[in-house]
């Protein structure tokens, strides 16, 4: 089966698998005509197609996966048809569990195998059983194809002998869509009440290196809902096309109900931003202010103090990291010495508030690193680092001026902090700052 995607993904994520559905024996789709073009006949019953809308083409296309990327993946889609595929599809999702509650109407006796685990499970057992492992694999970031592996399905059979997993493709197509297809039609009827959203977007290349974008709509009762992922791979990222791809998802769903953008990148989106806010003049332009107080950490690790400090830093944490013989010493030192929150850490280079913890890892091991650094096992640029004059001081005043900064991204990052938590963050900071003693550190202080 060939499928050409370009991946075009307004409202979410998914793309069908064609391969698993039948297509025999059904009246035709409504899809064919005024949605979706068919072109060259490839098979039997089967036609090359492009759509409507979006012109994105499929070499064999089925009745299903079009209709899935009518409700959950066109971004050009109109809203009246976008609705009408999308009841479609959770519709067909609800079939089985109406049929359930019906039967259950029309006689109230109750089953024995109710009671007793059958061999055999009635279709609606096996729907809520494939519903709830597609919420866990998409909430706990577990990739689809764990479906075929042994383990797993020993698993799923200790916890119900009678259930027989689905391929990988069936969970990662048909399911994934129709829990989309949920999904989206609950947000839809959210945010259509609402006023005041907020709207943010992000960029970031995922394993086979695409680049993916997140639109996130923020509601004033701070909920927070991913409206879409589209894939940018074969674009060039320039201001226009960041605008239109957010102009799009504003005008979806009504650009009167927005009253701000939210960025923190780079100088294109923030371009992009100034021509939303200029086209919507009810939208303000504003900036992510967490992201502001992160650059401010950043700028502190840059100047030549903190910079030959963090080098110094770097030479005994790599030399730990690398060395497990050395470490363990340390890490048995550490115990006897009653040093507690864990080992040395190493920051992660996009969080870089996580410095704090790194600096501050290594002050906590001050005593076992000072009863180390004498033996004759140790590297010598360790050891000469460690006997600097003055290294754990100077270690101390960068991590009293980055505490004031990583307590404030914690607050800044909590779902109920307001602007006064980063109007008393930055003036901790400052505070921290004026406290440094002035003859010691007067080039950081500046
Ligand atoms: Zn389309």
């Amino acid at each position: 089966m060939t499928e050409n995607s370009d991946n075009d993904m307004a409202p979410p994520i998914v793309l069908f698998n064609t391969s698993m559905l039948k297509s025999s024996g059904k009246p035709k789709s409504i899809v064919w005509g005024n949605y979706i073009k068919q072109e060259k006949q490839i098979s039997k019953g089967h036609w090359s197609v492009t759509c409507n809308y979006c012109n994105q083409f499929w070499y064999k296309g089925s009745p299903a996966a079009l209709e899935e990327h009518l409700s959950n993946s066109c971004k050009n889609v109109p809203p009246d048809v976008h609705d009408l595929f999308l009841n479609r599809l959770t519709a067909k999702a609800l079939e089985v569990g109406m049929s359930k509650s019906k039967k259950r109407k029309l006689g109230n006796q109750v089953q024995l195998s109710d009671f007793i685990e059958s061999t055999k499970l009635t279709p609606e057992h096996i729907k809520d059983i494939n519903r709830a492992l597609v919420k866990a694999f998409v909430v706990c970031g577990i990739p689809f194809h764990i479906i075929e592996n042994p383990f797993f399905i020993e698993l799923l059979k200790t916890l119900c002998l009678a259930y027989e997993p689905s391929s990988n493709n069936i969970f990662s197509g048909r399911y994934l869509a129709q829990e989309t297809a949920f999904a989206n039609q609950m947000i839809i009827k959210k945010l259509n009440g609402s006023k005041n959203l907020t709207i943010t977007c992000d960029g970031w290349s995922n394993s086979s290196n695409d680049s993916i974008w997140n639109f996130v709509i923020y509601t004033p009762d701070r909920c927070q809902y991913l409206w879409c992922l589209r894939n940018l791979s074969n674009e060039k990222h320039t201001q226009k096309l960041l605008a239109e791809e957010i102009a799009n998802v504003l005008e979806n769903i009504g650009p009167e109900k927005f009253s701000a953008v939210v960025m923190n990148l780079g100088a294109n989106i923030k371009a992009a931003c100034r021509i939303i806010a200029k086209q919507y003049p009810n939208i303000l332009n504003l900036r992510c202010i967490s992201h502001m107080v992160n650059l401010i950490s950043r700028d502190i690790c840059k100047t030549p103090f903190a910079n030959r400090m963090l080098t110094r830093y770097n030479t005994v944490v790599s030399y730990f990291k690398r060395n497990y013989l050395a470490d363990l010493t340390l890490k048995i030192l550490a115990e006897e010495n009653l040093v507690e929150g864990g080992g040395l850490k190493r920051w992660v280079d996009t969080r870089w508030h996580t410095m704090y913890d790194c600096v501050f890892s290594i002050i906590r091991h001050k005593v076992p690193l000072e009863i180390i650094h004498n033996r004759d096992n140790i590297n010598v640029s360790v050891q000469s680092v460690l006997r600097t004059r003055a290294f754990f001081d100077d270690l101390y005043a960068i991590a009293f001026v980055l505490r004031p900064i990583k307590i404030t991204i914690s607050i800044l990052e909590s779902r109920n902090c307001s602007l006064s938590n980063c109007f008393v963050g930055l003036v901790r900071l400052e505070a921290a700052i004026k406290r440094l003693p002035e003859n010691d550190y007067r080039s950081f202080r500046q």
